[in-house]
C-alpha cells in the first residue's frame, strides 16, 4: 500500500504548511512515537461522535503512514481491535492501555490521538465536529 497523499488525508495538509515532528506514546512509555504534521493548532482536529471515537476518546490528525515511526516499543507492543467493516485497526497500548491512535492500513495513512501528544494543549486546539452518530 503506497503512502497516502497529504490532499487526500480526510483533513488536507495546507499547501504553504510548515512541517513539524511531534513526539508522544502511552502512559508507561512503553510505546513512543513520532510523526509529520503541519502546526497541529493551525489545522483542524477530527472530533467525531461515532462509537469508537466517543468511546476511546480520539482527537484525531492523521499523516501517511511513511511520515510515522516507533521510537519505542512497537505494533506488536500494542493490541488491536477491529470492528464493523473492519477497515480501521485500532491501537492501545496493551500494559496503560492508553488508545493512541487507530491506523487505516488500506488508505495508507496512520491516525494519531492528539491526546497522547507530548505536551499537548488541548484548548488550542481547532475541533472539527462531525457528526457519524446519527448517519
Ligand atoms: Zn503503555
Amino acid at each position: 500500500m503506497a503512502p497516502a497523499d497529504t490532499k487526500s488525508l480526510p483533513i488536507p495538509w495546507p499547501d504553504d504548511a510548515e512541517i513539524k515532528v511531534y513526539t508522544g506514546g502511552c502512559h508507561c512509555k512503553k510505546i513512543r512515537y513520532e510523526f509529520e504534521h503541519p502546526d497541529i493548532y493551525a489545522t483542524q482536529v477530527m472530533n467525531c461522535n461515532c462509537s469508537i471515537c466517543e468511546d476511546r476518546g480520539y482527537l484525531a490528525v492523521y499523516t501517511p503512514e511513511d511520515k510515522f515511526r516507533f521510537t519505542s516499543g512497537s505494533d506488536d507492543d500494542m493490541a488491536h481491535y477491529e470492528f464493523g467493516a473492519r477497515n480501521v485497526g485500532h491501537r492501545f497500548c496493551k500494559v496503560c492501555g492508553t488508545s493512541i491512535g487507530p491506523a487505516f492500513q488500506k488508505r495508507g495513512m496512520v491516525i494519531v490521538n492528539t491526546r497522547t501528544i507530548d505536551g499537548v494543549d488541548l484548548d488550542r486546539l481547532k475541533l472539527h465536529k462531525v457528526d457519524r452518530r446519527s448517519v
